[in-house]
């Protein structure tokens, strides 16, 4: 089955060139889809152009870069949002320094934003309803820069609007688990008002899990525990140090999916099919919002109840309770409530995202995408500035070549600045729904750099298997800021690595959850994705994230005074993401090594292990997986040998594009649209999100746990022999596609 998908795409593209070409001749200048006329079919990748490109990265403009990013608030669709579309757009058609071209695409789509005449509002109240005490409804200002009209209040983005009341509860991080645990200790939940600290689950499923309980509201805070290594006084914090102001507060989507909420599936042109905004799922069943740690302690320190468990206690500097209700001889009446005012808007907005496209020399029907939102929620700084900036600063230096006649790219290169992603990846996930068919067929690689620096102790990488090697290589050949004389790799292994039973101790890549906006590109299209950045020195501090994240007081000077003095990580950052992008669109073949996905396969099906008996007690052969694992190393092998062997001779143009389409189509084989029905875009059998407790393929792990957690009823087990059986097919699949094209 998987063959015939693999070969039905194969055609389709042959098509589609067809096509492209008959089109081109009225619509496109002449030579723009065919290789340039000086063109070499063994271009390869140039040593000396990328030790220029390295050369030119230049810290100081990726720093005015940033400046001039984080200058405003940039808040998805508002005006200066819209002004950055222009700057991007300007750089980028820059006659010295521009690209082949850029345009923009919009997308209309589902936003949520705080009402502008009613704020959000938390209070104590009395019995006869009086307000006691009300939470701040923004951020102090600070440095000047936490005012304005243009600095939207913290809130929970599509929170429904609501006013519940009710006796306050501390519920820990609003897990399931946590839940659960006060249910154990008979704390009353109906009608609550819980409030739980940001880290352990998602900000949604905070809100989804109370509404289980019968909760009529949530808050959250960010306990100084988990994001200051324990400060919280003002003096400690920001603009004093790089810790978060106990005013501050971590604004978010809390939307369960990603993608505009009304078009799943189709991009959200205007005159696309929507759901109504009623049927739309994936938005939290009841109101949440957000507050700072100075209003949090307000209300923690004053609760009654039992003694909440040791791992549930913080950094407030008081012990936290249970509740419900506030305790004897507090600043409140016992029998005073928590009164939550949410007046959250869903509102259609256009957001665009922004390409920019370098024209491939030799296959110009190959793209190498590198990517990153540009949409912020204050001023965002670090995030997503950080990366735009050196997506800038990149950009700048290859359109210079380009425009010099010095260099153009074996593959087509294409620039996006996504639209929306604080919402949820919304830009890029369009994106891919309106050139589903195109990506398919001809993205060999997706490059994304978010927040590029989010300190600057070591590189961090996050990727499928086969972007490791490229990976390493760039890393390799680039120094690390500071004066250890290590490379980006050396210093990279010394910080996070593994053992690994093929290499030996190397630095460790992370897997690809759904944080960035290359969710859509590995998930949903089953591109081979990567994301890059800078990051912490774990020994030096325990924050869940750099502790100004999605707040008013991640700013300019924040990043040019404590996360970066003198932008040598943006550097590093630039430089290595520069240099893999170079090796993926320039290599006469790919710098992609399939075969290091055996090492995941072996871990997966080692895990595994552990279930064989139970699955053959109910019937499910274990062997089929065992032998596909086997096929897939053997096929891998044998295919990274014939590369080996065309290198040596002179290769033909269509062995090596023969070579490079296996490449690029291996991580395609790993799709199966009806694996997992109820997770949306999640397509790709080994990186689905794993909730079952046994480190094996997702889909294996998942079914496995649930029929554990049904007392094993036979179609929990009939899910378990699918999930086995949709993981042995695609294996099976991927094998053959690495497989010499003529033996089936
Ligand atoms: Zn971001």
């Amino acid at each position: 089955m998987q063959w015939v998908k693999v070969l039905g795409g194969v055609v389709g593209a042959a098509a589609l060139l067809g096509l492209g070409i008959i089109v081109g001749h009225f619509a496109i200048p002449k030579g723009a889809d065919s290789p340039a006329p000086s063109a070499s079919a063994s271009q390869d990748l140039d040593l000396k152009i990328l030790e220029t490109v390295m050369e030119q990265l230049d810290a100081n403009r990726i720093r005015e870069n940033l400046r001039e990013l984080s200058k405003e608030p940039h808040l998805a669709t508002s005006p200066r949002d819209e002004a950055l579309v222009q700057l991007l757009l300007q750089r980028w058609q820059d006659p010295e320094s521009g690209l082949d071209s850029a345009r923009t695409t919009e997308y209309e789509v589902l936003l949520s934003f705080p009402s502008g005449e009613q704020p959000n509002r938390v209070d104590v109240v009395n019995s006869t309803g009086a307000v006691l005490f009300s939470c701040r409804q923004s951020e102090e200002n600070v440095t000047g820069e936490q005012g304005g009209p243009n600095v939207v209040p913290p809130y929970a983005a599509y929170a429904p609007p609501g006013t519940p009341q009710g006796p306050l509860v501390y519920a820990n991080q609003g897990s399931e688990q946590d839940f659960k645990e006060l249910q154990k200790e008979a704390v009353k939940l109906q009608d609550s008002i819980v409030l739980t600290r940001y880290g352990g689950v998602g900000r949604g499923a905070k809100a989804v899990n109370a509404a289980k309980y019968g909760v009529a509201g949530v808050l959250v805070y960010t306990d100084p525990k988990d994001i200051n290594d324990g400060k919280s006084l003002p003096n400690e914090t920001f603009p004093h140090s790089w810790c978060l102001p106990p005013s501050g507060v971590e604004r978010g989507s809390y939307f369960e999916y990603f993608g505009d909420p009304l078009t799943p599936y189709l991009p959200a042109t205007p005159s696309s099919f929507r759901l109504n905004s009623d049927n739309a799922s994936g938005f939290p069943p009841i109101p949440i919002q957000p507050i700072g740690f100075e209003d949090a302690r307000v209300l923690l320190c004053n609760l009654g109840g039992k003694l909440a468990p040791a791992d549930w206690q913080g950094g407030l500097g008081c012990d936290y309770n249970l509740g419900p209700g506030f305790r004897l001889n507090g600043i409140f009446p016992e029998d005073s409530q928590v009164n939550v005012s949410v007046h959250n808007r869903l509102e259609l907005r256009n957001s665009s995202n922004v390409l920019g496209i370098i024209r491939g020399a030799v296959e110009p029907d190959r793209y190498v995408l590198y990517g990153n939102h540009r949409d912020s929620w204050v001023h965002g700084a670090v995030d997503p500035s950080t990366g735009t900036a050196v997506l800038l600063e990149l950009s700048r230096v290859l359109g210079t070549l380009l425009k010099k006649g010095t260099w153009r790219p074996r593959r087509s290169i294409v620039f996006a600045s996504w639209g929306a992603e604080e919402f949820g990846l919304i830009g890029s996930t369009e994106f891919t729904e309106e050139f589903f068919s195109k990506l398919q067929e001809r993205a060999v690689a997706y490059i994304n750099v978010d927040i590029s620096v989010f300190a600057n102790a070591t590189l961090r990488v996050q990727g499928t298997p086969p972007v490791q090697s490229v990976v390493f290589s760039a890393a390799k050949q680039i120094s690390a800021p500071g004066s250890s004389g290590l490379s980006i790799y050396g210093n990279w292994i010394r910080y996070y690595n593994r053992s690994s039973s093929v290499y030996g101790l190397v630095p460790s890549v992370g897997t690809l959850g759904a944080g960035s906006d290359y969710a859509p590109f590995i998930h949903f299209l089953g591109i081979s994705s990567m994301d890059i950045a800078y990051t912490y020195d774990r020994s030096k501090t325990s924050a869940r994230i750099y502790p100004t994240y999605h707040t008013a007081f991640d700013t300019f000077d924040y990043v040019d005074k404590f996360l970066d003095p003198g932008f040598s990580s943006h550097q590093a950052v630039a430089r290595t993401a520069g240099s893999v992008l170079l090796r993926l669109s320039d290599s006469l073949f790919l710098p992609l090594n399939v075969s290091d996905y055996s090492e995941t396969l072996r871990s997966f099906l080692q895990a595994a292990e552990n279930l064989r008996d139970l699955l053959e007690q109910h019937n499910i052969s274990f062997g089929p997986l065992v032998t596909a694992v086997e096929k897939f190393e053997g096929a891998a092998t044998s295919f990274n040998q014939r590369i080996a062997t065309l290198r040596e001779g002179t290769p033909d143009p269509l062995q090596v594009r023969m070579i490079n389409d296996q490449l690029m189509l291996l991580e395609r084989t790993f799709l199966n649209s009806q694996a997992f029905p109820e997770e949306r875009y999640y397509n790709h059998v080994l990186w689905a999100p794993r909730t079952g407790s046994v480190a094996t393929f997702p889909g294996l792990s998942n079914a496995y746990s649930q029929a554990e957690n049904t007392g094993h009823e036979p179609a929990a087990w009939a899910e378990v022999q699918r999930q086995l059986s949709i993981v042995v097919a695609a294996l099976e699949g991927a094998a053959a596609t690495l497989r010499p094209v003529a033996d089936l």
